[in-house]
């Protein structure tokens, strides 16, 4: 107490003039007026978006803002997000023709929404068309799907999937599917199977990025062996600083880092947060799903919005503790310690997950701009952060697409 009232006496005493007080909040205006302006400058790309299921409800749509959930054109644009990647997601357990037939509803819902707001959203497939959404001031609405099972266990759905412009595949979701473990699943094929590894080559050659997020470590070892192209983590977070086991740890961090690859940090507070991971016990998770489903019944959408709602209201009344979205930072940060600035991404899991307190929405990833630059990362670095790597990545993947492609045909 005493040590603080004589720094508060000290940090008055030498800022007493007028000049010093004038030079302190020039500065602090300075770098605040630097990071929107980089940030409004810079691609920024969000590799993990599940709004999706919102229009599946039948009453979402992206254009008017939206009093409920993260994502729609007017926060996107407070919030300078310059490109998303909408998920294509249903439970594992749905397999075979029925989930083929909902992705396809899911893929068609994306294409909708571009088609009806032609001024403000375009949907792109590569890194140039995302380039080229930002010079017309539009938003490049890309799509991922998430989780192998929806392909059927047969290439010819994989292939139609690419040709209908879905640019990435999350190998598993939570549960194993036919040819893949996930990492919260009881191992079953030890890793990838031999058809697992002919989905891999064959996403290679279709110019599908292969993303290792929700898949078991060992079959992200596996993916990373026989992948031609760079691996991507749409949306996963650290390990050394969450024991998720969806979340990366440093050795794998740094091995998808050798090969190119990023990790799109993910917010979600259960990912970011040990603590708050710590204090989601059985019994608290039990009780948010009753309530969740008593708020929505089976539609998923809802139960997306509402989970993050209640995790909300759940910290308000001391059930759980509070995340602030500056562990997103450190995450962040972490990650560029590890691996390096060129290898590190924004993975958002808006829409789908619960977000820590200030990342509410899109409107607030200017913070997350200014936040690196307080914290002393370049300019360069930070455009990477925000989308630049992924372009990269996207840009490799699509090179040595061309390449196997032209090799087949030889
Ligand atoms: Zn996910």
């Amino acid at each position: 107490m005493r040590g603080e009232m004589l720094r508060t006496i000290l940090t008055a005493g030498l800022c007493v003039s007028a000049g010093c007080l004038l030079a302190a909040n020039v500065t602090a205006d300075d770098i605040a007026a630097r990071a929107r302006k980089l940030h409004f400058l810079s691609i920024v790309v969000d590799t993990h978006d599940d709004t999706t299921q919102r229009f599946l409800d039948g009453k979402f749509d992206l254009g008017p803002r939206d009093a409920n959930g993260s994502i729609d054109i007017p926060r996107m644009k407070e919030g300078g997000l310059g490109a998303i990647f909408f998920s294509i997601w249903m439970p594992s357990k749905v397999t075979g023709p029925e989930a083929v037939k909902r992705a396809l509803v899911q893929i068609d819902a994306v294409r909708e929404q571009g088609r009806k707001h032609p001024g403000d959203l375009v949907l792109a497939t590569t890194a140039e068309e995302v380039r080229a959404a930002h010079k017309q001031g539009k938003i490049a609405a890309l799509m991922g799907v998430e989780g192998g099972h929806m392909i059927a266990s047969d290439l010819a759905v994989l292939r139609s999937y690419a040709a209908l412009g879905v640019r990435y595949m999350t190998l598993t979701h939570s549960g194993n599917d036919e040819w893949a473990d996930s990492s919260t699943d009881t191992p079953a094929h030890n890793g990838l199977t031999d058809f697992g590894k002919d989905v891999v080559r064959e996403m290679n050659r279709l110019g599908v990025m292969v993303d290792i997020s929700h898949v078991s470590d060992k079959t992200f070892y596996d993916a990373l062996e026989v992948s031609k192209a760079p691996l991507f983590a749409s949306h996963s977070s650290c390990r050394a600083l969450c024991d998720a086991p969806r979340n990366m740890t440093d050795e794998m961090i740094k091995a998808l880092a050798a090969k190119g690859g990023v990790i799109q940090i993910n917010y979600h507070v259960g990912f970011l947060s040990q603590e708050f991971r710590k204090a989601s016990t059985p019994e608290i998770a039990k009780q948010l799903d009753e309530d969740v489903k008593k708020r929505c019944g089976d539609e998923q959408g809802c139960q997306l919005i509402e989970g993050d709602k209640l995790t909300r209201e759940f910290v308000a009344q001391g059930k759980l503790p509070r995340v602030d979205w500056t562990k997103i930072i450190e995450h962040i940060d972490h990650a560029v310690k590890i691996a390096g600035a060129d290898h590190v991404g924004l993975g958002s899991d808006f829409d789908g997950a619960n977000m820590p307190f200030g990342m509410e929405d899109a409107s607030k990833l200017p913070q997350i701009t200014e936040a690196l630059l307080r914290k002393g990362y370049s300019e360069g670095d930070i455009k990477k952060i925000l989308g630049e790597n992924t372009l990269r990545v996207m840009t490799e993947i699509e090179r040595v697409s061309r390449e196997l492609n032209s090799a087949t045909r030889q």
